[in-house]
């Protein structure tokens, strides 16, 4: 049986003592992100979470959805829709929502805690509420008033949930290459017509209607990305005033058969003449579609770093208990049988990977909700577009970091359970088959690394990057004194000092052949997440040397630290080596000579 027991400690760790939360939220003005409120909806959310999102995630994976092809139905596995209607009930579907629209008004760094549990209870049901707080953030930032009125209060109460149509069969990474049609009605909407994949939660059983957000071109567009419009098409008609009626013509013409995620339906949408109102202005559809994709990065982000913690907690406990072996300089537990696997230094690497880079990881994550904070509530212009320029810095580094590494430490959580991993009946065989996806939806990796290095970096003079980096320089200088950062502070600078120099080197390269940039992309993406990671440690052990956590836990945040920098930084090295090999070690062989 696989289990899960939200991390509190290490969420409140990383909330109140890294991040300090409290003194930005009432900087903000967050007056209703009191302590006693945060600790209380945290408390909540770890209670949901373990005892009803918990329990059917193995169940959800076994059974799968069910498709009806005679009415196009689908209905998701035993207990999802009532944990639904629980998870509704309880106000969580608006927690960060504007007020105005039925929400709570809440941060959303606290709203990323939240997530995490969600996806580590379950992720594939947490996928069915995922995308509608994507469509809450396109609605609000580019719906006409009448959309907002129309749509938001449902979406924002879980009463309707909301989905991403983006993917054609022929048309994913590159969306220049998509053929839905939108026609101009006489009443100012439009009729969708074209075929969607792989739409997640593209028809289920939750809520009476389902609002798709769909990329389509008008009839005169040119062609590419500039000729993509964003449309609303709601799967019960809805008019104006906000009344329902009839059903549109959308429907689900099939699920997809997947290696994991099995209780998140994937569909096939046929949009058959639709009816939908555009969103923002004609031929800007991307404009728009990117306010929720980038939520949507994010959220994917953490995925991974929910299933990175899921995989570690259960891998932890059973390497306490699994006995096999003596240690190599004799029996650490004589009084039983054999030791357990836990004395072994190679199941302590596996499980120290798992908790480096998820702890890590809890604070790379964290702190980008922070950067969502301020964008919300901040009332200072200036630093609104700071947090936005870092926040779009670091949200391909969030996504792709944490879901490849979801994807390694999965594979080293299953490892430490031996042929047990392999089985079902632990679930972490489960654990790494749903890891894999997400490296693959909201852009792939290698897409991602193209966004941060091709677009953040070169486009837009890595303005988001110089704030980074001066942030480790700045907190390098604050620790530079303190004993006990001292083993980590020279080689995080060094670091930071080689990230600077290895830009400006692809920057040089980039200027005199484009194609320097994607051979350089996937490894400027993992180092760069590296040193990320790098500083978020050094943080946490001063986070924990300043905080009162006992004894122990500032020992195994330091010795964390400690594996992080001699046993994972040391990662960069080659990818360091890689970027510097340039492209033609990859595009020397003509594309047919592969086989040759
Ligand atoms: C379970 C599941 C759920 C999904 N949910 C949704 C959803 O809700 N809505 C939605 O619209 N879509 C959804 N998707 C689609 C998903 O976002 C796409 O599969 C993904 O964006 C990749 O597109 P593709 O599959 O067409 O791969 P392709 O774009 O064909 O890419 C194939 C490979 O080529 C690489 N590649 C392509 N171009 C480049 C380049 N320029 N440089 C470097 N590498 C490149 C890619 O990284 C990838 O490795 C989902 C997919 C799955 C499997």
């Amino acid at each position: 049986m696989n289990h899960y027991a939200a991390p509190l400690r290490d969420i409140r760790f990383a909330l109140f003592d890294v991040l300090d939360v409290e003194s930005l939220y009432a900087r903000l003005g967050l007056d209703a992100a009191q302590r006693d409120v945060l600790d209380a909806v945290l408390d909540e959310g770890a209670r949901f979470t373990e005892t009803v999102l918990a329990p059917l995630y193995q169940s959800g994976d076994a059974e799968g959805c069910h498709f009806d092809p005679d009415t196009g139905a689908v209905t998701a596995p035993k207990g999802f829709k009532r944990a639904y209607e629980q998870y509704v009930d309880a106000g969580w579907a608006g927690i960060t929502a504007p007020e105005a629209y039925g929400g709570q008004g809440l941060p959303d760094s606290l709203g990323i805690a939240l997530k995490e549990m969600i996806d580590a209870a379950n992720l594939s049901w947490g996928n069915y509420p995922l995308l509608s707080h994507g469509a809450t953030e396109a609605l609000r930032h580019h719906g006409e008033d009448w959309q907002r009125e129309v749509f938001l209060r449902p979406i924002v109460e879980g009463r309707w949930t909301g989905t991403m149509c983006l993917t054609e069969p022929h048309c994913g990474s590159d969306l220049g290459l998509l053929r839905t049609r939108a026609e101009p009605q006489p009443d100012g909407s439009y009729a969708i017509t074209g075929t969607k994949i792989f739409i997640t939660g593209g028809e289920h059983d939750f809520t009476d209607n389902i609002v798709h957000l769909v990329l389509a071109r008008l009839p005169d567009a040119p062609a590419g990305t500039k000729g993509i419009s964003l449309f609303i098409v709601p799967k019960m008609k809805v008019a104006k005033d906000g009344s329902v009626g009839e059903r549109n013509a959308v429907r689900c013409g099939s699920i997809e058969h997947k290696m994991g995620i099995h209780a998140s339906a994937t569909c096939v949408m046929n949009f058959d003449g639709a009816r939908g109102w555009l969103i923002g202005q004609p031929n800007k559809g991307l404009n728009a579609m990117f306010t929720m994709m980038n939520t949507a990065r994010l959220a994917v982000g953490v995925q991974g770093l929910g299933l990175i913690d899921r995989a570690f907690q259960n891998a932890l406990r059973y390497a306490r208990e699994r006995l096999q072996m003596r240690a190599l300089s004799g029996a650490k537990f004589p009084d039983l049988p054999a030791d357990p696997i836990i004395v072994h230094p190679d199941v302590r690497r596996m499980l120290l990977t798992c908790k480096a880079l998820g702890e890590g990881g809890r604070l790379l994550a964290y702190h980008a909700g922070t950067l969502v904070d301020v964008i919300e509530h901040g009332t200072d212009a200036d630093e609104r577009r700071r947090a936005d320029e870092l926040l779009s810095f670091l949200t391909p580094i969030v996504k792709a970091c944490l879901t490849e590494w979801s994807v390694e430490c999965t594979y080293h959580a299953l490892q430490v359970f031996g042929g047990h991993g392999y089985v079902r009946e632990w679930g972490m065989e489960q654990l790494a088959r749903d890891a894999r996806i997400t490296t693959i939806y909201e852009g792939t990796t290698g897409i991602q690394a193209l966004d941060l290095l091709g677009r953040k970096i070169l486009q837009q003079q890595g303005a988001g990057m110089r704030q980074f980096l001066s942030m480790i320089e700045g907190f390098c200088r604050e620790q530079q004194h303190n004993p006990a950062l001292a083993e980590f502070i020279l080689p995080l600078a060094e670091k930071a000092r080689e990230w600077g120099e290895l830009t400006l080197h692809i920057g040089k390269r980039a200027s005199a052949d484009a194609d320097e940039i994607g051979a350089a992309a996937v490894d400027y993406l993992f180092y760069s997440g590296y040193v990320a990671l790098a500083y978020w440690w050094a943080r946490a052990v001063a986070g924990a040397e300043a905080g009162n956590a006992g004894d122990a836990f500032k020992l195994a945040k330091r010795e964390t630290a400690r594996f992080y920098f001699q046993r994972i930084l040391p990662r960069t090295l080659a990818h360091a080596a890689a970027i510097r090999a340039g492209k033609d070690s990859l595009l020397g062989i003509p594309a047919e000579a592969f086989d040759a």
